[in-house]
């Protein structure tokens, strides 16, 4: 069956448009979002588009501020403390790849970890890795796919937990191999599907024999980057595959690292690419807005 993140990240904005409605007469305001963006990388200007047009469907206030690329990194910390320091802003996005003038870490630690919706802060990023929630609150869903850590988690594995939950399998004890070990997607997912108690392993480009490592996998999630290093060999029958990589092709079509058509005959969900993972990390994006919004209301009351 295919899991199609397109329909799922519909759903889950269409809820999310109307609980933000009722934020707003809770708190007098809607939940806002600062967009950065360095230069004109097209990509990046894709990207930022398609979270811009999101935040307006869900009712989120939008702020997008376009520097140019001979921005200096000083500079560009000056903006973050700015939008650190006003009220008004709930969320902060630095749309990366930064020009390579500018230092992304240092960025990243500049942007105030309560306001970092991206959940790239070392602050966020320590704090899912130390939180081991002993007592299940309550079952993941579509709308609420990890439990509440108390901070911010990347966008990309939030969505990823997500689309897992619309499966409606039970994770527990599932045998999971995560392909590629990204901070932003392979690590911080390792730790959720951990804490969603499957059975782990991390695969990488050191990886001896990478097709037998994800052959045992009842969940199988492919971050590299590779357009279709994940063969019909690498899936075990029955299978749930994630696809996360997109690599644009030369005819300028875009790839997943899956092998879309082969190995759909075997699993049993498979995200297709795009329209799969894509959408879904636009939609934690502003799952993540809407969640800094009331911590920093409630923090305010
Ligand atoms: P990185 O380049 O940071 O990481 C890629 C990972 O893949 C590394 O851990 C690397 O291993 C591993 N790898 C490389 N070659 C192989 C191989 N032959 N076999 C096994 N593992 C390998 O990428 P990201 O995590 O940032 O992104 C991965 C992909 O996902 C990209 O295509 C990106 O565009 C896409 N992406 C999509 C998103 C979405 O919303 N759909 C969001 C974020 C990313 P090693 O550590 O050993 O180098």
């Amino acid at each position: 069956m295919i899991l199609s993140g397109k329909d799922i990240a519909i759903n889950i904005r269409q809820a999310m448009r109307e609980e933000i409605s009722s934020l707003v007469q809770t708190y007098g305001r809607a939940p806002s979002l600062a967009v950065i963006q360095v230069g004109d990388n097209p990509a990046s200007t894709i990207y930022v588009r398609n979270k811009i047009k999101a935040a307006e469907f869900c009712g989120i206030r939008s702020v997008q501020i376009a520097l140019p690329v001979t921005t200096t990194e000083k500079e560009l910390q000056k903006r973050i403390a700015a939008l650190n320091a006003d009220e008004l802003i709930d969320g902060i996005l630095v749309q990366l790849p930064l020009p390579e003038h500018c230092n992304e870490e240092r960025i990243i630690r500049a942007i105030l970890p309560e306001k970092d919706v991206d959940g790239f802060h070392p602050v966020n990023a320590a704090a899912l890795w130390l939180h081991r929630p002993l007592v299940m609150r309550h079952e993941a869903t579509i709308y609420s796919p990890v439990q509440d850590y108390g901070c911010t988690i990347a966008c990309t594995p939030k969505g990823i937990l997500s689309l897992l939950a619309a499966t409606g399998v039970n994770l527990d004890g599932k045998r999971a191999v995560v392909v590629g070990r990204s901070d932003i997607v392979g690590k911080p997912l390792a730790k959720l599907l951990l804490d969603r108690q499957c059975t782990v392993t991390i695969a990488h480009s050191h990886t001896i024999d990478l097709p037998a490592v994800c052959k045992d996998a009842d969940i199988l999630i492919a971050a590299v980057g590779k357009p279709k290093l994940i063969t019909a060999e690498c899936v075990k029958e029955g299978a749930i595959v994630i696809d996360v990589g997109i690599s644009r092709m030369p005819d300028g079509t875009l790839s997943g690292d899956v092998d879309f058509e082969a190995c759909k005959q075997k699993a049993a969900f498979i995200t297709p690419v795009p329209g799969g993972v894509g959408p879904m990390t636009v939609t934690m994006l502003m799952q993540n807005t809407v969640e800094c919004f009331i911590r920093r209301m409630q923090k305010e009351q």
